[in-house]
C-alpha cells in the first residue's frame, strides 16, 4: 500500500498518510511511544523530542487554530467520492487510525486527493469561537504529488445512530499496536460526513509531529452527531489526543460563501 504515495523525501508527511503511526508498529513491534500528549513527551515537548519534530515549536504555520471570523469568499467545490472499504483499524496508542484503500477521493475544484485513512481526535482539535467540540474525525489525503489535504469533521455527542462507527466500535483494537481486519466487513466514510458541506479553508500543518507545514485544511462546519456513548468509548481507548491551539499568525481561514 505504500506505493504510489512515495515523493517520500520530498513530502516528509507522506509518512503519515499512509499511517505514519502504523508504520511505527509494524517496525519490528518498536513502541510507538515516541511522542504523545501528556508530560515529558506531550504537545509542549514534540519540537525537542527529535531533530525531525522541529517544525512543532518553530512553524508558523501549525493546527490546530481557533476558528472565528472567517472571510466569506467564492471557494472551489468541494466534492466527495468514497467508496465501500473493508475494515482494517489499529491502535497506534495515540488514536484509532482506519487505512483506506486506493479508489475513494475528493476533489477540490478540479484537484484530485486520495483518502488514505481517517482518525479521531478527542475532544476536537480546531475549535469554533474558543469551544471545543466533543470529537473531530481527520480524513487524511493525499494528492499524486504528496500534498496532503485534511477533511476535519466536528461530532457531537446526540441520538443519531452512526452505523460506522458502530461497526468500527464493536471491534476496537484496545491494545496499542494491535491491528483489526475484516475482508468480509465494509465501511464507507461517506456516512461520516454531515449532509450540509459547507467548509471553511486554510493552510497548516500536521497536527502531530513531525508537524509538516502546507497540509490543505478543509474543514466541514456542520457537525454530525452520533450516540454519546460512541464518543466515550473512544475517548477511554485513546485519552485526550488533542493538541493546543495554535497561533493563527498572518494566515486567513476562507469560508465557503
Ligand atoms: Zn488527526
Amino acid at each position: 500500500m505504500a506505493a504510489a504515495v512515495g515523493c517520500g523525501a520530498s513530502a516528509p508527511w507522506a509518512s503519515y498518510a499512509v499511517g505514519g503511526w502504523g508504520d511505527f508498529l509494524s517496525s519490528a513491534g518498536e513502541p510507538a511511544a515516541e511522542w504523545g500528549y501528556q508530560g515529558e513527551k506531550g504537545p509542549a515537548h514534540w519540537g525537542e523530542l527529535n531533530a525531525a519534530f522541529r517544525q512543532c515549536s518553530r512553524g508558523k504555520a501549525q493546527s490546530p487554530v481557533d476558528i472565528r471570523n472567517p472571510l466569506p469568499v467564492r471557494m472551489p467545490p468541494l466534492s466527495f467520492h468514497y467508496r465501500a472499504n473493508r475494515v482494517s483499524m489499529v491502535n497506534t496508542g495515540n488514536t484509532v487510525e482506519v487505512d483506506y484503500e486506493p479508489g475513494s477521493y475528493i476533489l477540490f475544484g478540479s484537484h484530485r486527493y486520495d483518502l488514505k485513512q481517517f482518525h479521531f481526535h478527542t475532544p476536537s482539535e480546531h475549535t469554533l469561537y474558543g469551544e471545543r467540540q466533543d470529537m473531530e474525525i481527520h480524513l487524511v489525503h493525499e494528492d499524486r504529488a504528496g500534498n496532503v489535504a485534511i477533511v476535519a469533521v466536528f461530532v457531537r455527542g446526540g441520538r443519531r445512530n452512526n452505523n460506522v462507527l458502530f461497526r468500527l466500535l464493536e471491534r476496537l483494537p484496545s491494545g496499542q499496536g494491535e491491528h483489526y481486519y475484516n475482508r468480509e466487513m465494509g465501511i464507507n466514510a461517506t456516512f461520516l460526513l454531515p449532509l450540509r458541506r459547507d467548509y471553511l479553508s486554510y493552510e497548516g500543518s500536521l497536527p502531530i509531529p513531525p508537524c509538516s507545514e502546507g497540509v490543505r485544511w478543509l474543514v466541514l462546519m456542520n457537525p454530525v452527531d452520533v450516540p454519546r456513548v460512541y464518543i466515550q468509548e473512544l475517548h477511554a481507548l485513546m485519552g485526550n489526543n488533542s493538541r493546543p491551539l495554535q497561533a493563527l499568525n498572518n494566515r486567513v481561514l476562507l469560508l465557503e460563501r
